[in-house]
């Protein structure tokens, strides 16, 4: 057969569907990676020149042009803070580290971190489509580029199978969707078969950051390995744009429960009125608030947290305006492997002029800066 002749036997609807599937690795490619790459008219502030100036790229950028385009040119934009870099990621304070969570002591494979008894999570990827300046594992992402193996996969798989304690398995990374779909329908096969029994949770911004990596066919085949939860992280009611409010409907439409875990960042949603509308417009397009994380200590973002304190103020006045299914727990992760706690007062020891001291439920202590 001639190759015109294989041409116009193909059905122009699988051509269609082809193209809307691979529509995200083109959008992907297309990405702003660097200073440079950012279009002419886009005009840098005075805290981003001074972070480029430095010379030192702690953790590269990249944003996906659809979301860079919500971006306006204010610099307490929400959205430009999240994925441009500014000179406070240059500094250091005393009480950040680059594994705040700890998760390090708890590797016990290659990309599985066992730290609490009935979870443990998988590192699927070190890339995403967007380097949020405020994410947790930015160390982690700067320092551990490498893709995904089959060994690995069978290592944790192997993990898995002899740990029967583990209920739930957290798919995150990096972000998990980075991977193509070959790839994760390998991944969630060696899981599924060495425990049938697991729950899995994909942790992913694909629906914020590039929402054309939420398709039909991702969407089938996240189904056929239920039960299955999909976790994203929406932080400002401006990431709702129709792009992602659809992502979102395609996951939820095929079944598939669909949570969010906002982190409360200073000059992003650090406001009673923002978190209002956010939750209640998540649950408009059913996605469930779960979390509202304090920022963690992570090196380098200092200038995005907001105190604890300030926290508990905006919790207390949103309970008085949204409605109980609307209200996201507010928790943090205690530095020093703590392990996540929910910010209520039943937890808070003490508040002096410098720090929070916090028990958990074995009764340990943990200081936390007030000024964090
Ligand atoms: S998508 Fe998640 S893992 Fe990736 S940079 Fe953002 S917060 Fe970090």
């Amino acid at each position: 057969m001639l190759p015109w002749q294989l041409l116009n036997d193909r059905n122009p609807e699988d051509l269609r569907g082809k193209m809307e599937k691979d529509k995200w690795k083109k959008e992907l490619a297309e990405s702003y990676r660097s200073v440079t790459d950012l279009p002419g008219n886009f005009k840098l502030l005075k805290v981003e020149e001074d972070y480029f100036k430095t010379g030192n790229d702690r953790f590269r950028l990249s944003v996906p042009i659809d979301y860079f385009n919500l971006a306006c040119s204010n610099e307490d934009d929400p959205i430009r803070r999240q994925f441009m870099p500014q000179i406070g990621e240059q500094v250091t304070t005393p009480w950040e580290i680059n594994d705040p969570l700890g998760e390090n002591p708890h590797k016990v494979t290659e990309r599985l971190i066992h730290r609490y008894r009935d979870r443990a999570l998988f590192l699927a990827s070190d890339t995403c489509a967007m380097y949020c300046r405020h994410c947790f594992r930015r160390d982690y992402l700067s320092t551990n580029p490498s893709p995904l193996n089959r060994v690995e996969i069978e290592n944790a798989a192997k993990y898995l199978r002899s740990h029967s304690e583990i209920k739930e398995l957290i798919i995150s990374g990096g972000d998990p969707l980075m991977l193509d779909d070959s790839r994760l329908e390998e991944l969630l096969t060696a899981f599924r078969n060495s425990r049938p029994d697991i729950v899995f949770r994909i942790a992913s911004r694909m629906p914020v950051v590039l929402p054309s990596r939420i398709t039909d066919s991702l969407s089938n085949l996240l189904s056929i390995f239920k039960p299955l939860f999909f976790i994203t992280q929406f932080n400002h009611p401006k990431e709702l744009a129709k792009s992602s409010r659809q992502a979102v409907s395609i996951l939820v439409n095929n079944g598939i429960p669909v949570f969010n875990q906002a982190v409360l960042l200073r000059s992003v949603n650090d406001s009673v009125d923002v978190l209002a509308e956010l939750f209640q417009e998540l649950l408009r397009s059913s996605v469930k608030p779960y979390y509202l994380f304090q920022g963690d200590l992570a090196s380098g973002t200092h200038h995005l947290r907001v105190s604890i304190i300030r926290g508990l103020e905006i919790m207390k006045e949103l309970r008085t305006r949204i409605s109980g299914l609307a209200m996201p727990v507010y928790a943090v992760d205690l530095p020093g492997g703590g392990g996540k706690i929910p910010l209520t007062e039943s937890y808070i020891q003490k508040i002096t002029d410098t720090e929070i001291i916090f028990k958990d439920l074995s009764g340990k202590e943990y200081s936390y800066p007030v000024e964090s």
